[in-house]
């Protein structure tokens, strides 16, 4: 059933495939998680049930209720009954996207997947392109955003800002102006659900495997429908998941600001002694209040900072050795395509 398959571990992102190709038919798996998504969910299944007949691949698409109070739900129930190629996978309460995404990579049966939002943000045409790479043998095939409509320039500079950063503070290589939307190889796929950690940013966890990696262009659009989910705050939250889990760069900064206070209090040392030899014992400025209150406070500032810093890393930690599972399944609906072929099944 599937392909040949690349575990080129040393390979970083956009380097060229020279892995043969990968057969033609085989299961396309499409992963979407859904929150509170009524407004849309409709439009973007008709777009998919177009769209996908034309990647050659029999496919499945998985969508998972990741705990809405609109009409997601029934609206993907009405779906998965008049369409066997659908699997709705609904979660005991709201989990977030990343366990979601997870929940459904786990449930895939695809030889390659597919992860988009359910917004039709991302079009579904670029599966197409993603498809045709895999095909040529790329293990990653994944999104990456020429341009964004619909986001305010405050988030397309964040967002920028940040990719860059992050790629930088990781220490494996990471594409920036991408998001979740991409196509990965049964193989990576494995490889990750396989991973036994239970607090996931799956951004970082597929660069994290390996593999080859190829960009797909594309113009990513506006939100179809329906609002976004991630206010400012929840977007900070996430960042700082990604970071910490990502990265060891937050405590050794920490450092740093160890090191640039240390020479500021060397300077300064250094300063008063000589203002006091040069003009006398007794007869120099005496520092102020204020400025000794602004020395303690960014003191303490920094001291504060880094127990926080590391009790980011211990609460994770903590929240791992508890050992409680990323999600919970309520009920899942239809068997997808891969019931219908039980041998599409990777072993
Ligand atoms: N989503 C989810 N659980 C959440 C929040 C979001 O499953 O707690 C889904 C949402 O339905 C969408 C995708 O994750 O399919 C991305 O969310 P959204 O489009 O709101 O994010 P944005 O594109 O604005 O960053
Ligand atoms: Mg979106």
């Amino acid at each position: 059933m599937t392909s040949t398959r690349s575990t080129d571990h040393s390979t970083p992102p956009e380097s060229p495939s020279h892995a043969p190709s990968r057969a033609v038919r085989g299961l396309l798996s499409v992963v979407i998680p859904c929150h509170n998504e009524q407004e849309v969910i409709e439009a973007t299944h008709a777009r998919l049930a177009e769209v996908l007949p034309r990647s050659g691949m029999d496919f499945e698409v998985l969508y998972v209720d990741d705990g809405s109070r609109d009409q997601t739900l029934a609206r993907l129930e009405a779906i998965a009954a008049r369409d066997a190629r659908v699997q709705v996978i609904e979660l005991a309460r709201n989990f977030g996207q990343q366990a979601a995404m997870s929940a459904g990579l786990a449930a895939a049966h695809g030889d390659a997947i597919v992860i988009t939002d359910a917004d039709l943000q991302d079009p579904p045409e670029v599966i197409l392109e993603m498809v045709r790479r895999w095909q040529d043998g790329v293990d990653v095939a994944y999104g990456r955003r020429r341009s964004r409509d619909g986001e305010t320039r405050f988030k397309l500079l964040t967002a920028s800002l940040f990719h860059r950063m992050f790629a930088r503070l990781v220490p494996y290589p990471m594409p920036v102006d991408t998001g979740d939307f991409k196509l990965i190889d049964r193989a990576v796929a494995d490889a990750v659900v396989a991973l036994p950690e239970k607090r996931r940013y799956l951004r970082s966890l597929v660069p994290w495997a390996g593999f080859r990696h190829e960009p797909v262009w594309y113009d990513r659009h506006a939100r179809l429908a329906g609002q976004t989910k991630y206010s400012p705050w929840k977007l900070l939250k996430l960042a700082a998941d990604a970071l910490i889990l990502s990265s060891d760069a937050p405590v050794r900064l920490t450092w740093v600001a160890t090191a640039g206070l240390a020479l500021v209090g060397g300077a300064a040392a250094a300063v008063a002694t000589g203002s006091w030899w040069m003009s006398a014992a007794g007869t120099g400025r005496e520092p102020t209040i204020a400025a000794i209150t602004a020395v303690a406070c960014l003191v303490g500032a920094v001291q504060t900072a880094a127990v926080a810093v590391v009790g980011e890393y211990v609460v994770r930690g903590y929240r791992e050795s508890q050992g409680r599972p990323t999600w919970v399944v309520r009920r899942t609906i239809g068997g997808g395509r891969a019931a219908a072929r039980p041998s599409a099944k990777a072993a």
